[in-house]
């Protein structure tokens, strides 16, 4: 497998939610019709992704989708990156199944192995950095590497008290690492795999914050596009310059967004006529990544 691989799949899939019970008593509207397998209409305006998930998706359905093949070409040597970008309550979490990762007050904790609490961040010979000590498993197949996120997922941390709150403000970025050896030819294959579930992309009123508060959003708005930017130059495909070094996470997640990848990103969305102004912005960012 070379790393010279020119194509560089994005994938730009839309999921929207059920209305929730509090906005069925407040009686708001459902707002999105749905067209085909790949597209949505509100306001009359049709929005196109690759794929358009409506409300009454299974977990099951939006997996075979998509994930399933992306863990495959991870199993075979490529590098991948599943995001889910959305406002707060959109469904970021509940479509990546996996938010139990994330450094929690600058600690990393192993969530294969709970006696390793703080672990700490090394650079190997190429000057990748990797977390050392962490717990490693031999997977061989997408059901295996499923299996081992759910026993991660069981060992979340659950000791923060505003859960929704704390992760709606900060991304969290699990990484799955593969490695494979043939024993017979001893061919080495290497891949990684990067989910993010991102921070809350709903704009924070200029009433509503100051302070630290207003310092977070700010920050989170930066991250988030610069996130945009370089999906869209990636997308564009064109252009030579892809502004990377523009945040700590696009910078982390470089080997995993750029030639040799797999890239889905996941946009989600609430159904409310209450949202319909963070819905529209959530779909035009996806339709950026086009
Ligand atoms: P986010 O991570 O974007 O803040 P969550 O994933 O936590 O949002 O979803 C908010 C709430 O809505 C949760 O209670 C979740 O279980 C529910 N929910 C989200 N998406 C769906 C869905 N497709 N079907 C049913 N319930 C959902
Ligand atoms: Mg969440």
């Amino acid at each position: 497998m070379t790393d010279a691989v020119a194509e560089c799949n994005i994938k730009v899939l839309c999921r929207f939610r059920p209305l929730n019970q509090a906005e069925v008593l407040r009686g708001d509207r459902f707002l999105p019709t749905f067209q085909g397998d790949d597209t949505v209409i509100i306001g009359g305006k049709p929005y196109v992704f690759d794929h358009v998930f409506p409300t009454n998706t299974t977990q099951e359905q939006v997996y075979n989708t998509c994930a399933k093949q992306i863990v495959k070409d991870v199993l075979g040597g490529y590098n991948g990156t599943i995001f889910a970008y959305g406002q707060t309550s959109s469904g970021k979490t509940h479509t990546m199944e996996v938010s139990y990762f994330e450094i929690y007050m600058e600690k990393i904790r192993d969530l294969l192995d709970v006696t390793k609490t703080n672990l700490s961040v090394h650079e190997d010979k190429n000057r990748v950095p990797y977390v050392k000590g962490c717990t490693e498993r031999f997977v061989s197949s997408p059901e295996e590497v499923m299996d081992v996120i759910d026993e991660g997922k069981s060992n979340r941390h659950v000791a923060v008290t505003n859960m929704n709150e704390h992760s709606s403000r900060s991304h969290s970025i699990f990484l799955i690492n593969i490695k494979q050896e043939h024993v017979e030819t001893e061919q080495k294959l290497c891949g990684k795999l990067y989910l993010v579930d991102l921070a809350g992309s709903e704009k924070v009123s200029k009433t509503g914050a100051a302070g630290a508060v207003l310092d977070e959003a700010k920050n989170i708005n930066k991250s988030l596009s610069s996130l945009g930017n370089v999906i869209s130059a990636l997308a564009e495909g064109t252009k030579t310059h892809v502004p990377y070094r523009d945040s700590k996470m696009t910078r982390i997640l470089q080997d995993s967004l750029g030639g040799n990848c797999r890239t889905t990103m996941f946009i989600c969305c609430s159904p409310s006529s209450y949202n319909d102004a963070e819905t529209k912005s959530t779909l035009m960012f996806g339709q950026r990544a086009k």
